[in-house]
């Protein structure tokens, strides 16, 4: 959960933050009974040191828990089957102390259903080289211990991220904590529910996809709701509540004065809190943390929801215009991987500026941007929409603060999902934005605005994305391979050339992977 608290969240969302808050990381030490209780002993004591020297340096609100050192078979598969059938337990971190033969490891792997981290180090930073004896070296012994353990996992095919150095280590924290975050979306990702209202917009294609595919990829449940249900949840809430939703709206943003109380579109503003009210009750009431609307598809409502998706958004919430539930659904999980004061929205590659000066990209929706990628405060306006056929919307209009950030989407190629992301820096716009009656965001994407759009369009890459400024590049990768998901990355060091062999060679990786 990202962005501003709000007095009119409830308490289901502070549930929801709280059983993040409840989520561990298991530590696991792998031994063999071979080397007697007293090693043994030192084993126990250094791993939890090793533990509480790594948990100290990490930036995250998951518990790393300790478990006792694990020596045979038994024990190591009765763990992994535990950590597997734990709610609270999001992924599990491996360090082979000493010596721990690999086939004992066998069953327990192929019991494990949650992300691993082997994390290769050892208690002592430097060697004690004036005193090292062979009761040093046999108590010291990850080194070959944990290539033991590697090479089973790596003959078992099993995903997992490898990191390497001394525990207290600043680049060894900032590896562990990307993975830990990216299993916080993984685990989102896993009970995800997100509730439609009306299908995909006609004709489009990228929106569209298999969403039983998705299912059993990334966990996510896709519930469809007739917009009449929206309608007359909209229906039920009463003017009293939507009024003082209004007022909480004037104490936190810029309202304009003809939707302030006595303004003569007020009433706008209230069916705007309205669609807010109705659309959190329906959200909460389902367990869900995503949700798409479709202009196309708006039955008796008299606006498309802008307003009450924005803020929904800030609340965490995932959001996809014209049915995107795939976009949706990641901007859930991204949202779910954002730290407190991070922003994360649901965005649309607009327009461009090529030139003159650096080439840019103008992103934004009809309405659907999330208030958390400004520090500004937000206006709230109405205007037109020219498309729909329903009543002007009220929505936030704000523009996106320079920060580095990236764009993320996720695809359906037929007979696989793909993420595809792109690095970028957000900027001010050239010139003030006067008659632009929407949030928006321009930024620079790496390499360049060419090499850029060639190689997301060359990737499949939708026009629908979402945008961080917070999720790392490290975190997404993690994540894509928890998931089992390809990932293509377009940075500053993507080469046309080379960029279009990776497709070609991942494009028969895959199919091979697939068919096998
Ligand atoms: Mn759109």
């Amino acid at each position: 959960m990202c962005g501003a608290r709000t007095a009119s969240s409830g308490d289901k969302r502070e549930t929801k933050m709280s059983n993040k808050q409840n989520l561990e990381v298991w530590f696991l030490t792998g031994s063999q009974d071979l080397y007697g209780e007293e090693t043994l002993a030192q084993v126990a004591e250094q791993s939890k040191a090793v533990l509480a020297t790594l948990e100290a340096g990490l930036s995250t609100s998951v518990k790393l828990v300790y478990k006792p050192t694990l020596k045979n078979a038994d024990a190591i598969r009765r763990t992994m089957l535990d950590a597997s059938s734990s709610d609270a337990c999001i992924g599990v971190i491996t360090w082979m102390h000493t010596f721990s033969p690999a086939k004992m490891w066998i069953a327990g792997l192929d019991a494990l259903q949650k992300p691993l981290l082997h994390l290769h180090t050892q208690a002592n930073q430097s060697l004690p080289w004036s005193t090292i004896d062979m009761d040093f070296m046999n108590l010291n012994q990850a080194a070959h211990g944990d290539r033991e353990y590697a090479h089973m996992v790596t003959r078992m095919g099993i995903a997992r991220k490898i990191v390497v150095g001394d525990p207290g280590s600043a680049s060894v924290a900032a590896r562990v904590s990307a993975w830990i975050t990216a299993a916080v979306g993984y685990n989102t990702s896993r009970n995800l529910k997100l509730a439609r209202f009306g299908d995909n917009m006609r004709f489009v294609s990228v929106t569209d996809g298999d969403k039983v595919s998705a299912q059993m990829a990334l966990g996510i449940s896709v519930e469809n709701y007739g917009v009449n249900a929206l309608v007359a949840a909209v229906a039920a809430v009463s003017d009293a509540d939507a009024e003082a939703l209004t007022a909480e709206y004037e104490r936190l943003y810029d309202v304009a004065s003809e939707l302030k109380v006595g303004g003569a579109r007020h009433d706008s503003l209230v069916y705007a809190a309205k669609q807010e009210i109705a659309l959190r009750r329906f959200l909460e009431a389902g367990g869900f943390n995503a949700f798409t609307s479709n202009f196309e598809d708006l039955g008796d409502l008299k606006q498309l929801p802008g307003l009450a998706v924005q803020r929904l958004m800030a609340d965490g919430y995932g959001f996809g215009g014209e049915g995107d539930w795939k976009t949706s659904a990641l901007g859930a999980i991204l949202k779910s991987m954002t730290p407190a004061g991070g922003g994360t929205s649901f965005m649309e590659d607009y327009t461009y500026h090529f030139g003159p000066g650096p080439a840019k990209v103008l992103g934004a929706h009809m309405l659907e941007v999330c208030p958390t990628i400004t520090k500004a405060k937000p206006k709230i306006e109405i205007h037109p929409l020219g498309i729909g056929g329903k009543e002007d919307p009220v929505r936030m209009v704000f523009t996106a603060t320079p920060a580095a950030g990236r764009v993320v989407c996720l695809v359906d190629l037929g007979d696989r999902f793909r993420i595809v992301q792109n690095e970028i820096e957000i900027v001010e716009p050239n010139e003030d934005l006067p008659n632009l009656p929407v949030a928006r965001a321009v930024w620079q994407p790496a390499p360049s605005l060419e090499t850029s759009a060639e190689a997301w369009m060359l990737s499949g890459g939708s026009h629908h994305t979402v945008l961080t400024n917070s999720v790392s590049a490290e975190t997404i990768e993690d994540f894509a391979r928890m998931a089992k998901i390809e990932l293509v990355v377009i940075d500053e060091e993507t080469r046309m050339r080379e960029f279009r062999k990776e497709l070609q060679w991942s494009a028969a990786y895959h199919r091979l992977a697939e068919r096998l």
